[in-house]
């Protein structure tokens, strides 16, 4: 993305009059389209519906012979691990499978370390914070996914946001901050096709958190991989694993990685896995013996039987993207005619969204504009800690839920709004 949009206002001002009769008919068109979150269609959710009926009466036994109706298997069933180990790019002994949702593993996470601790601390984040009459904080590359923001407030933890731009994560910055406060407990990042910028973190950043001195010995590193395998293109990014990375840094118990398969079979029953040095592992599983007398393992199973092995969920993937990218295709395509010397944009090779700078200070606006015109897009500042865009400036696209006709008449509005924004700013 570009640094500064400064439209060409004459040429925008000599628009205005068509501008306005075209936002006055789609408000009298009585639209009523979402763009607002990251949800498969229809059409996605139907490539699984096969999973619904995929174990039979007699097939609830895991290979090891354990009956999956009943209670047990802590931290998931021994093949369900082999697979999403291989997911997550670590090793066996380094995933447990969770329940239907990363989001929640990862709450639970930030939930114990501030109340219990992690390994390599001397006590619970919380009590560290009191000791120092400090607040434990966290650092928060943006424009990020606002529900690691969420997460983070409603643990009355600090944000310290650092550039998430076109060229990638400020590392410079990361490394300065971790370097120089202990209560610097964590970052947040989404490593491939990232919510909302489609960003790839680079192997050099990989490698440098891996590496970097941290003041705070209980550092984690909140690897949200939630868009592993969500390839649009058949390109598939040589990115370094950052667990392995960690490895040979000698940092090993540095990151804990999360996925799930929520958008790869169904949002909300699928499953979510955690990823982490043994030592992790271990510290997550004593705490998970407290919350649960085990997962739903019938899911496990039918997700195995389903998928098979990671071949099976690539081959799955290429049918998602057969579905959705001919509706990102269409942002790009409404985009690129509408708003080119207006606004700038990501165009993701992966995941569910994709990023679009208004000039500064017309985010808001554009989405309140949209609003009356019946499009609901995601609130302007929400891909910032605290939900302030301090340029009001990001906002984030998502096109996977509506029909590609109803993408092509939001994306009208869409870029009808920026404009009218544009020039309402320069009055
Ligand atoms: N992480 C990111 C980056 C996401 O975009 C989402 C879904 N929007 C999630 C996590 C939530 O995943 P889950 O359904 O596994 O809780």
């Amino acid at each position: 993305m570009s640094k500064t949009n400064q439209p060409n206002l004459a040429a925008l001002r000599a628009e205005e009059p068509s501008l306005k009769s075209r936002y006055a008919a789609f408000q009298a068109a009585g639209l009523a389209l979402d763009m607002t979150r990251g949800k498969p269609c229809a059409q996605q959710l139907d490539l699984s519906l096969d999973m619904l009926t995929v174990l039979t009466r007699d097939d609830y036994k895991a290979a090891d012979g354990t009956d999956c109706r009943n209670y047990g298997g802590l931290d998931g069933l021994p093949e369900a691990k082999a697979l999403f180990a291989e997911f997550l790019g670590v090793q066996k002994d380094e995933v447990i499978i969770g329940g239907n949702s990363s989001l929640a593993l990862m709450h639970d996470t930030l939930a114990r370390a501030m109340s219990h601790g992690v390994p390599g601390g001397a006590a619970s984040w919380t009590s560290q914070a009191a000791a120092q009459g400090g607040k434990v904080k966290f650092i928060c590359p943006a424009p990020g996914y606002d529900r690691h923001f969420a997460l983070c407030e409603h643990f009355g933890i600090e944000m310290i946001t650092v550039d998430l731009g076109e060229s990638g994560l400020d590392i410079d910055a990361v490394e300065r901050l971790v370097a120089s406060d202990e209560l610097i407990k964590g970052l947040w990042l989404v490593p491939k096709y990232g919510n909302p910028s489609g960003l790839i973190v680079s192997n050099e950043v990989i490698a440098r958190l891996a590496r970097m001195k941290c003041a705070a010995p209980d550092f984690r590193v909140y690897w949200d991989d939630a868009y592993t395998v969500h390839h649009l293109t058949d390109a598939r990014p040589d990115q370094l694993n950052l667990q392995s990375a960690c490895k040979a840094a000698g940092t090993d118990d540095r990151v804990l990685l999360f996925g799930s398969t929520s958008k790869i079979s169904f949002s909300g029953s699928g499953i979510a896995v955690v990823g982490g040095s043994a030592a992790n592992m271990a510290w997550y599983r004593g705490h998970l013996g407290f919350q649960t007398i085990g997962p739903d393992k019938l899911n496990q199973l039918r997700h195995l039987r389903f998928f098979k092995d990671m071949a099976g969920i690539e081959a799955h993937m290429k049918k998602h993207a057969a579905v959705i990218k001919p509706k990102f295709d269409a942002v790009a395509s409404a985009l690129k005619s509408q708003l080119e010397g207006v606004a700038s944009w990501t165009t993701p090779t992966g995941g569910y969204f994709v990023s679009v700078d208004t000039p500064d200070g017309c985010a808001k606006r554009t989405v309140q504009l949209a609003k009356a015109a019946g499009v609901s897009l995601t609130g302007a500042g929400a891909t910032f800690p605290y939900g302030k865009d301090p340029r009001d400036r990001n906002i984030r696209v998502a096109p996977t839920l509506p029909s590609l006709a109803d993408i092509e008449k939001a994306m009208d509005v869409f870029c009808v709004c920026v404009k009218l924004a544009a020039l309402e700013k320069s009055q």
